[in-house]
């Protein structure tokens, strides 16, 4: 018999109280399959980024499932103010197709914008909504939130304390630069790259930056040379 790939666990939404169920998708049924520069992840089979987006069926409170139960009251009460008085009581369990999944990450995004969340994770939100656009074949909406997400990363990498995990300034400046080649700000690019790579050059930095990440980094430098040395000899 073939266990299925997805199953749901119960949650409590921290919002409204209510015991509610989200779906997963069994660790052991994820295959991937290669992993685009900006971290955009393709599987064979379920995507788990498909199911990243939670949402409570009963008030509407919606957030990226790592940061579910993070909301604080100032939140709470505008999710409460702006969000539940215009929901619509619907399921997000069990399969998910990218549209539903857009729903579902679309919510999530107006949660964040209702509750003024921060700039760092809005442009999560938005990077992955690209990403759906992008497993879809939508260059238009594709870029429309690549750019949503460029902006919000730029103010976040000024304005905000990033230590979240993972996601650190340094992945932060690699995001700004990558993102800003993808939608062919070539300049703007260099010079964040450039300046990721100047970081891992002071030995005070260096430990902190994946050797990873700054071979990446490299990679994409070399390719906007290149991109610059073609057009300059069309343009001759
Ligand atoms: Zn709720």
């Amino acid at each position: 018999m073939e266990v299925s790939a997805l199953y749901n666990s119960k949650i409590k939404c921290p919002v409204c109280e209510a015991t509610i169920e989200y779906t997963k998708v069994r660790s052991k049924s994820i295959r991937l399959i290669k992993q685009d520069t900006d971290f955009c992840p393709w599987y064979e089979g379920e995507n788990p980024v498909f199911y990243e987006a939670v949402i409570c069926p009963e008030c509407g409170y919606g957030s990226h499932v790592t940061t579910f139960e993070k909301i604080n009251r100032y939140e709470k009460a505008k999710v409460k103010e702006i969000i539940t008085p215009k929901w619509t009581k619907r399921s997000f369990t069990g399969h998910r197709t990218i549209e539903k999944a857009l729903e579902a990450f679309k919510i999530v995004l107006m949660n964040l914008t209702s509750m003024e969340a921060k700039k760092s994770e809005i442009a999560k939100i938005c990077l992955r909504i690209a990403w759906l656009y992008r497993y879809e074949g939508n260059k238009e909406q594709e870029d429309r939130f690549l750019e949503h997400a460029l902006k919000n990363y730029k103010i976040a990498y000024h304005s905000e304390e990033l230590s979240d995990g993972k996601f650190d300034e340094y992945v932060c400046m690699f995001i700004i630069g990558e993102l800003s080649k993808r939608l062919g700000k070539l300049s703007d690019s260099s010079q964040w790259l450039s300046r990721l790579i100047s970081c891992y050059s002071d030995p005070s930095q260096k430990y902190r930056i994946s050797s990873r990440l700054i071979e990446t980094t490299r990679e994409l430098i070399q390719e906007i040379k290149d991109i610059k040395a073609n057009q300059q000899a069309e343009g001759a």
